[in-house]
């Protein structure tokens, strides 16, 4: 898919986050608080990425308005280190299209001692059957 079919299949939110790094606004994103077992996907590919086991809620205030993940599926993203707005982070990107998803930070209340800091607009969550 190129990039013109991309912005029509996309919102202009969802184009401007997964296309051009954009952040969604902070505890507005569908997925901050959902719960159902499943897999997350990339909205873009379908490419499985997380494991809703690996979802959790932080309490780190900064982070707090974004899903987040403690371990993505093996070889499911990939990184870029970005200095951008001043900051010095590590950039989450799709492992298959290249797009954002958010960015990963060292966190020492994470189970993994990592913290995936992801943009809801980006995911798709696939339930597992037999789920309501
Ligand atoms: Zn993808």
């Amino acid at each position: 898919m190129n990039e013109d079919e991309l912005k029509k299949k996309l919102t202009p939110e969802q184009y401007h986050v997964l296309r051009e790094k954009g952040t969604e606004t902070p505890f507005t994103g569908k997925y901050l608080h959902e719960t159902k077992k499943g897999t997350y996907t990339c909205l873009v590919c379908g490419n499985p990425l997380f494991p809703s086991d690996a979802k959790f809620e932080s309490n780190i205030s900064s982070l707090a308005g974004w899903p987040s993940f403690d371990q993505a599926l093996p070889g499911a993203v990939k990184f870029e280190h970005d200095v951008s707005y001043g900051m010095d982070r590590s950039e989450v990107l799709c492992a298959k299209c290249g797009s954002h998803l958010g960015h990963v930070f060292e966190d020492s209340s994470a189970k993994t001692g990592k913290h995936y800091c992801l943009n809801s607009v980006c995911l798709d969550l696939k339930p597992e059957e037999g789920q309501p």
